[in-house]
């Protein structure tokens, strides 16, 4: 995908409109257009990247400290109870746009959000095995 076509350049270059709520030399953070929760934003290295296994590292440190500063800031402001941060890396994982942001997502004891996945006995064996393969 070129960086024409990328719909967060275009808003890192203001060509699509967003509700930013930070920026840096290298992030820009905004609001999600559809919320999971009441202030859920996404930061973004200004520089394209299509996601975690392309992003350089110094893009990478950047986005997660902006990641960090937004957290600290919605316990603040919004009085939130705890922050999920997200990354969601090919479609296979739910990735639907493809330059690489983190979910900021600030929770409330009685939000709707649940767990999308549950936790599962692993198969005999398979905790010793994935861990040699990991570890190759
Ligand atoms: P993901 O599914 O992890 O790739 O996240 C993409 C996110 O981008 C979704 O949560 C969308 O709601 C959000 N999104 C899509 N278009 C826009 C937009 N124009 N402004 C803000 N957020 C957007
Ligand atoms: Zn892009």
């Amino acid at each position: 995908m070129s960086e024409d076509d990328c719909l967060f350049c275009r808003i890192v270059s203001r060509e699509l409109p967003s509700e930013r709520v930070d920026e840096d030399d290298r992030t820009v953070a905004f609001l999600d257009i559809n919320p999971w929760t009441r202030g859920h934003a996404l930061v973004i290295p200004r520089t394209h990247s299509k996601n975690l296994y392309e992003i350089e590292g110094d893009d990478l440190d950047a986005t997660l400290r902006s990641a960090q500063r937004l957290a600290v800031r919605m316990r603040d402001v919004l009085d939130c109870d705890g922050v999920n941060l997200l990354n969601s890396c090919e479609p296979a994982a739910w990735q639907t746009v493809f330059h690489f942001h983190v979910h900021v997502i600030p929770r409330f004891e009685d939000d709707p959000l649940r767990l999308p996945g549950a936790p599962r006995e692993p198969d005999e064996g398979e905790l010793a095995e994935v861990a040699q393969q990991l570890r190759k």
